[in-house]
């Protein structure tokens, strides 16, 4: 299996450290899919950097609408143009600190689709829903309904309290929700639910990357603080197992 390394770099990062950055990814393992997800006005000068290579650039939200009066949107097909392949979809903090539902992601992925982008769909439950057992059932739920009905492209599990926190589930508690997941996106999808890829999301880091790749179904990791330094972005690519 080929894992997708993702670095989000969040609201993070400058015009003048593109080039340096995009220099130092060319050393990542073939053997990995990398994507870098910098903020809109660096899309264009990061698709321009790693032009040639098979490192892709994506974006971190688009509108549901295709075009409009969306004051301080992007569209869709305005970040395929700048040379996007993929979107993050659903992230927690969009979630949280911009009150997305489940229906504003799905709408969302639509038209991501439509206009020809790739989409990473987060999920993730919050420590009270965990410490309250309801871990499974929420991502679930995001799972049925933060999807169109028909989808392709990546999903993301991202535990909201081991985001930016250092803290991570267990491996056992990562395995159960990946199968849980897996489960799931085969029932909502019978035809092509077995093969849409399941990233991990939350404080990933070198030190733990290769113990959380070599889970099953784990099919690679979304990656935000430690992204913003190509040496450990390229230590967790480096970390994926060589299956
Ligand atoms: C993220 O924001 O998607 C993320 C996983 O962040 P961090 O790696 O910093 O926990």
């Amino acid at each position: 299996m080929r894992r997708m390394i993702a670095g989000n770099w969040k609201m993070n990062g400058a015009l003048g450290g593109v080039a340096a950055y995009a220099a130092a990814l060319q050393a990542a393992p073939r053997r990995v899919d990398l994507a870098v997800f910098p903020p809109f006005p660096l899309l264009a000068p990061f698709a321009a950097a790693l032009a040639g290579s098979a490192i892709a650039v994506g974006a971190q939200d688009c509108h549901a609408a295709p075009s409009g009066a969306h004051t301080g949107d992007v569209a869709a097909s305005l970040i395929a143009e700048c040379g996007a392949r993929y979107v993050i979809l659903g992230h927690s903090e969009r979630r949280e600190n911009h009150g997305e539902t489940n229906a504003d992601v799905a709408a969302k992925v639509a038209t991501a689709l439509a206009a020809g982008l790739v989409p990473i769909v987060c999920v993730g439950e919050t420590e009270s829903q965990r410490d309250a057992g309801e871990a499974e059932d929420v991502v679930r739920t995001q799972l049925r309904h933060s999807l169109p009905e028909i989808f392709s492209g990546l999903l993301a599990y991202e535990p909201v309290w081991a985001i930016g926190t250092g803290r991570t589930p267990t491996e056992a508690e990562v395995t159960a929700m990946h199968a849980a997941i897996r489960a799931e996106l085969r029932i909502i999808f019978p035809a092509g639910g077995a093969a849409i890829p399941i990233l991990y999301g939350g404080s990933v880091k070198p030190a733990n990357a290769a113990a959380l790749l070599a889970l099953p179904e784990v099919g690679g990791a979304l990656v935000g603080g430690a992204s913003l330094n190509a040496a450990d972005f390229l230590a967790i690519a480096a970390a994926a197992p060589q299956d």
